[in-house]
Parts: C-alpha cells; structure tokens; sequence
C-alpha cells in the first residue's frame, strides 16, 4: 500500500467539477439511491453541481442532500475496517469453495494435469459435419476444464456413495441429462 493511499489530502473529489471535498467539509449528496452505493457513489461539492449530474442520470424525483465529510481519523478507520472486512470475505469464500471437494474425498492440486482432455480432431469433426461450422482453439481449453469440473463432481459423488471407483452413474448424477443414452 502506498503513502499517499495510506494518508488521503481529501475525503473526495467532487462528482462533476473535480474540485476536492475536504475532510470534515461540507458537501452534498443525490438523494437517489443508486448515486450513493458504496463503489460508484456521487459527492457533490455544491448544488450546481448536483443539478449537472440530474438530466444526466434521468431522475425524475431527486434532491439535494447536505452532508458532512468525516474528519481524516474517521476516514482512515473506516478504510481499514473496509479492507480488513474485504479481505476476510474474500478468504471465507476461497476457503469455503476448495473446502467442498476435499472435504468428501480429498481432492489434490499437486502433480494433477491441466492438459487436453479432448479429441480436437473429432471434436472439430463433429461440429463442422453437424453444422458445416469450424471450431475455433479456444474452444478445446474451456470444454476441458469443463471436463475436470464435471470430473471433480462426478469424484464427490463417487466419494459420498462410499467407492473407490468413479462410474458413469456418478456423471449421470451431476449431468442433468444424457441424450446418448436410450430411456
Ligand atoms: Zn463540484
Ligand atoms: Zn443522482
């Protein structure tokens, strides 16, 4: 983190004209909800201001709204509450989504491939005697993680039933539908 982010002149910059809002200065606000969400939020250095950003955004109720800027203390307390709470939800989830697989059966990161798992040439073949279309070379990367994806489901499924071996009833449990297959 650098100095200057670590210790802001200002609280923000006007909206409209760019002119600073100091700390602990006055300023307005859109009474319009969607001008005040958290990230893109509006701050207005005066009402003229204000008055530009309306015909912009199409209200069609709006007002002005006084504010008061925090003091720097305040402000910086507040960043770091920000980035310490993003920070936390970001790890939570991480650690909830890789947790789900290795929970049942222990999936591995280490030494696993990240290779093709497709045949191109078929894959093309198919497509292009189908559809007289031609496949482009990105396809052939998505379609395999893809493929590892359904792997890793079809990996749990195995691992909850209490097996050793995946089969194809553990990929027909996680693929809603196989049209190769006759009812
Ligand atoms: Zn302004
Ligand atoms: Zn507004």
């Amino acid at each position: 983190m650098s100095v200057a982010a670590e210790t802001p002149q200002h609280f923000k910059v006007c909206s409209e004209c760019k002119r600073t809002i100091a700390f602990s200065a006055d300023y307005f606000r859109c009474s319009v909800s969607t001008c005040n969400r958290k990230r893109t939020g509006l701050y207005f250095c005066s009402v003229p201001c204000w008055d530009a950003h309306v015909p912009m955004m199409r209200h069609r109720d709006a007002w002005a709204e006084t504010a008061r800027a925090p003091t720097r203390e305040t402000y910086l307390a507040e960043l770091a509450e920000d980035r310490r709470r993003e920070t936390e939800e970001r790890e939570a989830a991480m650690s909830e989504e890789s947790e789900k697989g290795r929970r049942i059966v222990g999936l591995s990161d280490e030494g696993v491939p990240k290779e093709v798992l497709i045949v191109v040439s078929k894959l093309k073949n198919y497509v292009k005697a189908r559809s007289g279309m031609s496949t482009s070379d990105g396809v052939i990367e998505v379609l395999s993680n893809h493929l590892r994806l359904l792997c890793d489901q079809a990996i749990a499924h195995a691992g909850t039933a209490g097996r050793k071996t995946v089969m194809d009833r553990d990929f027909t449990a996680v693929v809603p539908a196989d049209p190769a297959s006759p009812e």
